[in-house]
């Protein structure tokens, strides 16, 4: 899966989870392709072949692209930018304190390309950002440097790739979306992407505010989806009920589809709860309110306040007890804990007097720089040791592994609160825990 005929010189700002993503894929496929990074260390960790976060492949492809001499990293975004007919601008975009993103880093990497560019370019936006940033993005570098200008093509090629899969997802994503102005923009990424599409990767090609719109519609949409099950998830505990089996039935529909109805402690991570902000606030901008967005959000702040309350349920008090949190990641597959439930609730537990000890396979480093206060172990089991109760933050296969009869030998008290609903209820009763899953009934174990 190569490009065929001549590879394009790729540059690429910003080498975060995005960015590295793009830059060992394009590699891969055959492009030449330098990163940059404001962050000098992470440059240098780069060039010596080793990854700053975890993501499945992403070493082998690093160090592929290395060895092939396609890739390579700079401290200089000089470098990055001369000679390159393609420059992908990854940087961060993070919530401001209102709700809006912050652009700021994305005009810094505008302004370097416009400053830099020595030939006809195409400006490629992956980062996320409200509608009406491409307009932008022009006006910037028109300012910047009027001669070139016109040789600046802006484009918005929106990604969706799944920390944890990242990987997987850049070498056949399900969908490219390319946002553009011009034919020029079109076929330069229709060429860019080439071995990609020709794979089966389905192109959606629209103007540039379309494009930009579209990320935030699917991830607020996605949101929605988690926000809704978790609300059916607070009915069914009152009533009785089993939201794993609506979730079953609704999911046989295809209209609905089953991704995204596991209810638990809700999501996270560094895109849905800065993005359902950001388009909330791109939405009021164009004169929309749109409520609903925010009542996500709140569902979400909720999940993890249920949380609470069934360990209160549990335990009667926090105070002086030992709470094991297994799972600190976002997610399964990524050692990435922003935005991480499993830290919103630990901060909350540790506020109100419990002594919390987070487990994670991969993440602990990372968690404790976020969290200094928190306790880490180094397995799931020394975690669990003298625990009054264990809550499942994160659906790790090792977690979902974990033999019950040591859980139980090795706890104070068996009480497990699952925030992922990993365990079967019947399994947990006979083996003696007492199970609070999430929008099903609980299973109290006698002492
Ligand atoms: P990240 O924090 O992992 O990486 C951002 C990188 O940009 C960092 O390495 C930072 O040092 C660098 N940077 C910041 N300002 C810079 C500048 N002016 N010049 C050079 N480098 C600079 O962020 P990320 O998760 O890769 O997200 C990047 C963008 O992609 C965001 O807009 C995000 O919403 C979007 N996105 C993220 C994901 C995801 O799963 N992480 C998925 C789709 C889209």
């Amino acid at each position: 899966m190569k490009v065929e005929g001549q590879a394009t010189m790729v540059g690429v700002i910003g080498t975060g989870h995005v960015g590295l993503v793009t830059c060992v894929s394009l590699a891969e496929i055959g492009h030449r392709v330098i990163g940059y990074d404001q962050d000098p260390e992470k440059i240098s960790q780069l060039r010596s072949g080793s990854a700053p976060f975890h993501e499945p492949g992403l070493r082998e492809l690093l160090a592929r692209g290395l060895a092939s001499q396609r890739l390579s990293f700079t401290d200089d975004v000089a470098d990055c930018v001369r000679g390159a007919k393609v420059v992908f601008i990854c940087v961060g975009t993070p919530p401001r304190a209102g709700g809006e993103a912050n652009l700021v880093a994305v005009e810094r990497a505008v302004r370097d390309i416009a400053r830099h560019a020595d030939g006809p370019c195409v400006i490629v936006e992956k980062s996320t950002v409200p509608t009406g940033t491409a307009a932008r993005v022009k006006a910037t570098m028109q300012r910047e440097n009027p001669e070139r200008a016109a040789e600046l093509v802006v484009v918005s090629n929106p990604e969706f790739l799944r920390e944890g899969q990242a990987i997987q997802d850049a070498m056949r994503p399900e969908r490219i979306l390319i946002g553009a102005e011009s034919a020029a923009g079109f076929e330069t990424m229709r060429r860019l992407y080439g071995p990609l599409i020709a794979n089966g990767s389905q192109v959606f090609e629209f103007d540039v505010s379309t494009a930009e719109l579209a990320k935030y519609a699917c991830n607020a949409f996605l949101a929605l989806k988690i926000s809704f099950i978790n609300a059916l998830a607070r009915i069914c505990e009152q009533a009785q009920a089993d939201v794993v089996a609506i979730a079953e039935v609704m999911g046989s529909d295809p209209r609905i589809g089953r991704a995204f109805l596991d209810a638990g402690i809700g999501y996270g991570g560094s895109c849905f709860p800065k993005d359902l902000q950001a388009f909330d606030r791109v939405a009021r901008r164009l004169g929309y309110e749109f409520p609903l967005l925010r009542e996500v959000a709140r569902i979400n702040d909720e999940a993890v306040e249920a949380i609470a309350r069934k360990i209160n349920d549990a335990l009667w008090n926090f105070e002086g007890k030992r709470i094991a949190l297994l799972g600190l990641a976002f997610k399964p597959g990524t050692d990435d804990i922003r935005f991480s439930p499993a830290l919103v609730l630990a901060s909350k537990l540790v506020s109100e007097g419990a002594h919390v000890v987070g487990y994670d396979p991969i993440a602990e480093h990372n968690a404790k720089a976020e969290m200094p206060q928190l306790e880490v172990a180094s397995s799931a089991l020394d975690a669990l040791a003298g625990a009054s109760c264990a809550v499942v933050c994160t659906d790790w296969d090792e977690i979902k592994q974990l033999d019950l009869s040591e859980v139980r030998k090795v706890m104070a008290e068996a009480v497990v609160v699952d925030g992922r609903n990993i365990f079967d209820p019947d399994v947990m009763q006979a083996a003696g825990i007492t199970y609070y899953p999430t929008g099903r009934p609980p299973r109290r174990v006698s002492p």
